[in-house]
């Protein structure tokens, strides 16, 4: 049986796979099994920051296998610690809580929130509002708190206590911190698997008072948006907020699964022994991976991903085709005449991987993309949308 048989058989058919099996790769180029060429304008939706089996990055993360690859949160081992440290000194933030993925990072934001709120105003204070057209993973708690009902229906009965309201609807929120219920707000700065669309910075801004003042918790889900995917470490960044909550994860560990939840001032305290934990959660090898992507998104490196992303914005904006270009940094929605879906298929037989969301094309290549391999793919693109 080839491989793609067998997985048809062996694997719980929740993803419908591209007819494609990805062998080897390097940097933003990938190879099938056939040895056909493809670049890679999707780094695992977001993930691989640095491209496939990156030299620093195998460098970072073989160091550590060959030291210790897991003892348990039991102990102390260095690249939690120091990747705890390093994610606060540059965020602001005052404490860290690791996990595997951008679920469970947001599950952990929630607890977090949950728990400052009944101990500050009683147990009936526990509603988490956010967005419509949201995504915050698949978790029964995080489907709740994902603002697109076509996810929710056969999972019932999801977790109770969360609100969706229309982005910008700052009079609903109002509304329920009036009625005492209010203890958090979620948000991402710019919907991912909701179509690649930036949240209204006035709505953010103002969002951002109204929770300070109201003692109201801002979490940031920065699952796709951060670790320097938008032009900024964190989106986060670009409107001049302190949010209390930070929870990422995809890009954080270039490739191996890690989440954080941070937590700001007001909620360091929150957790004490036994409130939270993970077996696998704070692994060394995912913090020392961590840590050296980390460490290489500097302001040279955002600089890079901010002139790559206005050429792609110049080439695909009114190009043939192409109905707008949305999104930040090298998070790009294309909103083609095509169905999304024709134009990545066309893609692909080109030699170029690209993803959807909801109607759009996405596109969310490494950040550290060479020039030359991210102009390649837009050429294919725009011809790909011409057509
Ligand atoms: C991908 C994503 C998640 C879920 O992350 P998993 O690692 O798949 O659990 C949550 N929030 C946002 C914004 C995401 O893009």
């Amino acid at each position: 049986m080839s491989i793609i048989e067998l997985d048809k058989q062996y694997v719980a058919p929740t993803y419908k796979r591209f007819p494609v099996e990805i062998v080897s790769g390097k940097g933003s180029l990938v190879w099938d099994a056939n040895g056909k060429e493809y670049v890679d304008m999707g780094s695992g939706i977001g993930v691989t920051a640095f491209g496939i089996a990156d030299e620093l990055w195998q460098q970072a993360v073989t160091a550590q296998i060959a030291k210790v690859q897991h003892m348990s949160n039991l102990y102390y081992t260095q690249p939690c610690a120091l990747l705890a440290e390093m994610l606060c000194t540059r965020t602001g933030m005052k404490k860290v809580f690791f996990s595997n993925s951008g679920a469970e990072a947001n599950e952990c934001a929630i607890k977090a929130a949950r728990k400052y709120a009944a101990e500050k105003r009683g147990s009936g204070c526990s509603t988490i509002v956010t967005l419509q057209n949201s995504f915050h993973g698949r978790t029964l708690t995080t489907l709740a708190a994902t603002g697109q009902d076509h996810y929710h229906e056969l999972f019932q009965p999801l977790t109770p206590g969360f609100v969706s309201v229309e982005s910008g609807d700052m009079d609903s929120i109002r509304a329920l911190a009036k009625e005492k219920k209010l203890a958090a707000v979620m948000i991402e700065c710019v919907q991912g698997e909701g179509g690649v669309l930036p949240t209204d910075p006035d709505f953010i801004a103002a969002l951002a008072a109204f929770c300070k003042q109201e003692d109201v918790l801002l979490i940031i889900d920065e699952v796709q948006t951060g670790n320097g995917r938008t032009g900024a470490l964190y989106a986060y960044m670009h409107y001049g907020i302190q949010p209390d909550i930070v929870s990422t994860a995809k890009g954080l560990a270039g490739g191996l699964p890690l989440g954080a939840t941070m937590l700001g001032e007001k909620v360091e305290q929150v957790f004490s022994f036994g409130d939270h934990g993970s077996t696998f959660g704070g692994n060394p090898v995912s913090c020392a991976a961590a840590l050296s992507v980390l460490s290489r998104i500097d302001d040279a490196l955002l600089a890079e991903v901010r002139e790559k992303s206005a050429y792609v914005f110049e080439a695909l904006r009114g190009a043939k085709g192409v109905e707008s270009v949305s999104g930040m940094g090298l998070m790009i929605g294309i909103k083609t005449e095509k169905p999304a879906a024709e134009i990545v298929s066309a893609c692909m037989e080109r030699g170029v991987l690209c993803l959807t969301a909801k109607t759009k094309v996405r596109l969310l290549p490494a950040l550290n993309i060479p020039m030359d391999q991210l102009q390649r793919a837009v050429e294919v693109i725009k011809d790909v949308c011409a057509q």
